[in-house]
């Protein structure tokens, strides 16, 4: 059963669209299951009625026709009560209900199961048989659980019907739902990153010149040709004359007179070489899984392979003559940080990534450099939406396509609203920040990208509370050298002196995989991350301690931080590192003193150890992300739990001033350099819990500035006061949305376009 089902799921994968989708629905499910009658009856959203959409055994004009509202007939009883329905003898139950024209007269078993996906019912998948009988539980089971699978599969083919229709009509707008990534509103056209050789994401395009895609496809080709050529040639006389004969066969799979020459036609159509070469081989593939004989089946794992080794070669291609539009929005399944570092800035206005969340570390350089990002998308037909226009609603996450005249004019304004209160926050960038009754706070900045010092220079940064070292290695192809990290820290450090630069050690593991250096892990937020990486592997922590230090070399504004440490032995020997490389570089010459080495409070033990660990160090900063992931449990990577993910939860602030109270009592100073510090209502209660700076993303710093210049530290007080009182996160957000409406900050809450 297992074996049918991921079958299934696997081939409506592959449809070619919605309809494509339920038909292979309908069709499969039937014959597995050995039905008369399998139909597939979906919501329509503007008459809030069930429709036949697909059907095997019923009459196939009624498709379209036949509708039901929610309630009413047993598909809206299914729908209605959101679980399965199972009937010996449909029409004695006092929700049966007969449709004219549809020819279920013959049918008495119904078992119809609802189409459920993020809590919304979709449809109702039924089959029926003539035989009066009860389905029984395996039956039951395997309809219910291929109907969960089938429905994100839904929903998302849903979302791609109306890009179509849009493209070829000028209708159709739609919305699909993401989580905010980066705050802001951008209006511009999508380019899709394909997410390496895959021949089921290749965005569609149109080929810009025929001729051009032709030969890109036939050197491809050439190139895949002549590398078999080569394994089979190295492999000389290690091969018996069958196995040579399977790179014969292969040869034969790429020969021009038949896949090449069926791609070729396509590319004459007018798609683009790798649009075409992924649909040939995508129907080859489907051809030979759906063989009976196992020998036949296996091929299609060779076809796949073979097709993805010519994609490999036309990507390289493609990527090397790419030119972007004016205002591009980057579109891709999984975008990572090295997605951006292709792209010139300049022409860089949004971010959507399909997978991930708010608090990826993605999403956390957009925001630092600015750029308006949805992320966890999960419904987008990203492949599809290559050229198309889009609007992103950073505040929201939402992408809007095809929208109407009237929309877009909204989203015109907010943009010019949000330019108007930047220029308004410039004059604000050599104030210094102090409250009202003259409390100064700090506001530090985070950086990892070069691009991020000018910028936050522009802003008004008094110092750098957080450098991630690992974005400079995400980069490259593989470990800076010492020397490389030297001239890299020491560019930072210079840029910012004399205002402090604290840099973090290594923090891969998690979601930041280095390319060249692999970490694969079921729990990776769990397992190998930050300081358990680095202590694991002395020589990659002593070779980068050695280059800050070095670095700092006459600048003296240097300040280490060690992260995601949840023990005191770790710190302890990670000091002694610091200590034994500080001293072996005296020994060589180097002058000066140890510069401050701080500790991240990024895990629950840490909170409750802060006062241990604050005794052996210079200065404490919570890491509020991480913190917050690890307090509730929720993976701030997954898009499927990212609104339970609250910044604001009553235990992320219980803890956050546990720390500041920790620190205080041993005299060390705290700061904090998660996203929350960014977050004007949030910088409010951090100033009341006593925290000594502020480390955030540099779009952010101006709002945060001035949000404390208009409150008094014991308003701030009163204010967390309150909400320390109050049980729940929701609770919490509508009192901080008031007291900045109080303050007349309303413009500082972000949800303009709900
Ligand atoms: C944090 O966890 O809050 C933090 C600042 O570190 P990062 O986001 O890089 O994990
Ligand atoms: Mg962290």
């Amino acid at each position: 059963m297992l074996e049918t089902l991921r079958h299934i799921v696997q081939e409506v994968n592959t449809a070619s669209g919605l309809n494509d989708a339920l038909q292979i629905i309908v069709r499969r499910v039937r014959d597995a299951m050995g039905t008369q009658v399998c139909s597939v009856y979906l919501l329509e959203s503007n008459t809030g009625r069930y429709v036949l959409r697909a059907t095997q055994g019923l009459n196939q004009d009624q498709v379209g026709v036949a509708s039901l509202n929610a309630g009413d007939g047993l598909v809206g009883l299914v729908a209605d009560r959101e679980e399965p329905v199972n009937l010996e003898s449909a029409e004695y139950h006092p929700s049966f209900q007969l449709l004219e024209g549809l020819g279920e007269e013959p049918f008495h078993a119904f078992l119809g199961v609802p189409i459920i996906h993020q809590r919304d019912v979709l449809g109702v998948l039924v089959v029926q048989q003539a035989e009066r009988r009860r389905f029984d539980e395996s039956e039951e089971a395997f309809l219910v659980t291929l109907s969960a699978q089938l429905a994100g599969v839904i929903a998302h083919a849903q979302v791609t019907g109306a890009v179509e229709m849009g493209a070829l009509t000028g209708a159709g707008p739609a919305k699909i739902s993401g989580v905010p990534g980066a705050p802001g509103v951008a209006i511009g056209t999508a380019v899709v990153v394909s997410p390496g050789a895959d021949l089921y994401a290749v965005p569609q395009r149109q080929a810009q010149d025929r001729r051009k895609e032709l030969q890109a496809f036939r050197d491809a080709l050439g190139k895949v040709q002549r590398d078999i050529k080569q394994v089979a040639h190295n492999l000389g006389t290690q091969l018996s004359p069958e196995d040579h004969a399977l790179f014969d066969v292969y040869l034969s799979i790429l020969d021009d007179s038949t896949l090449g020459r069926e791609v070729a036609s396509l590319i004459r159509e007018g798609e683009w070489a790798q649009g075409a070469l992924s649909r040939v081989m995508i129907e080859h593939i489907r051809h030979f899984e759906r063989m009976e004989h196992s020998y036949l089946q296996e091929r299609a794992v060779d076809v796949k392979d073979l097709g993805t080794r010519v994609l490999a070669y036309l990507q390289e291609a493609d990527h090397e003559e790419r030119v972007y539009p004016d205002k591009t929005i980057l579109v891709g399944e999984e975008l990572v940080a090295s997605s951006l570092g292709e792209i010139p800035r300049e022409k860089l206005v949004g971010l959507i990534s399909v997978r991930g969340s708010g608090n990826s570390h993605v999403a956390i350089l957009a925001r630092a450099m600015g750029v308006p990002t949805v992320m966890g998308a999960v419904d987008l037909p990203y492949a599809r939406l290559e050229d198309h226009e889009l609007i992103i609603d950073g505040y929201n996450g939402t992408v809007h396509l095809n929208p109407e005249p009237e929309v877009k004019r909204r989203f015109e304004e907010i943009l010019a609203a949000d330019d108007a209160l930047s220029k308004d926050l410039e004059s604000l960038r050599d104030e210094p920040c102090i409250t009202i009754d003259g409390k100064r706070m700090p506001l530090w900045v985070n950086t990892g990208l070069m691009a991020d010092v000018t910028r936050s220079l522009e802003q008004g940064a008094e110092g750098v509370g957080l450098y991630r070292t690992e974005v400079p290695f995400l980069l490259r192809d593989g470990f800076p050298t010492e020397e490389e990290q030297r001239q890299i820290y020491r560019s930072q450090l210079e840029a910012f002196a004399p205002r402090p630069v604290t840099m973090r050690t290594l923090d891969i593991g998690g979601d930041k995989a280095l390319p060249y250096f692999p970490i694969e892990e079921d729990n990776p937020f769990l397992g190998w991350r930050g300081i358990r990486v680095t202590l694991d592997h002395p020589e990659i922590f002593l070779a980068q301690v050695r280059a800050m230090i070095k670095a700092n070399e006459g600048l003296w504004n240097l300040r280490i931080m060690l992260p995601m440490v949840s023990n005191v032995a770790e710190l302890v020997e990670a000091l002694d590192l610091i200590h034994r490389s500080h001293r072996e570089l005296v020994q060589d010459g180097l002058q000066g003193r140890l510069p401050p080495v701080g500790v991240m409070v990024e895990v629950p033990a840490a909170v409750y150890q802060a006062r241990s660990l604050a005794r052996r160090v210079d200065f404490l900063s919570v890491g509020s992300n991480d913190l917050t992931q690890y307090l509730l449990a929720v993976d701030r990577n997954n898009a499927r739990v990212a609104d339970l993910y609250h910044s604001l939860h009553p235990a992320v602030l219980r803890a956050l001033n546990e720390v500041a109270e920790a620190a205080r009592a041993e005299g060390v100073p705290i700061g904090i350099c998660g996203e929350l510090a960014g977050d004007p209502a949030g910088a409010v209660l951090l100033l009341a819990m006593g925290y000594d700076v502020l480390s955030m993303n540099a779009t952010s710093l101006p709002r945060v500035k001035k949000a404390l210049l208009n409150v008094r530290v014991d308003e701030s007080r009163d204010l967390l006061g309150e909400v320390m009182g109050m049980d729940h996160a929701g609770d919490i957000h509508a009192r901080l949305d008031g007291f900045l409406t109080e303050h007349g900050m309303e413009k500082f809450i972000h949800n303009p376009v709900a």
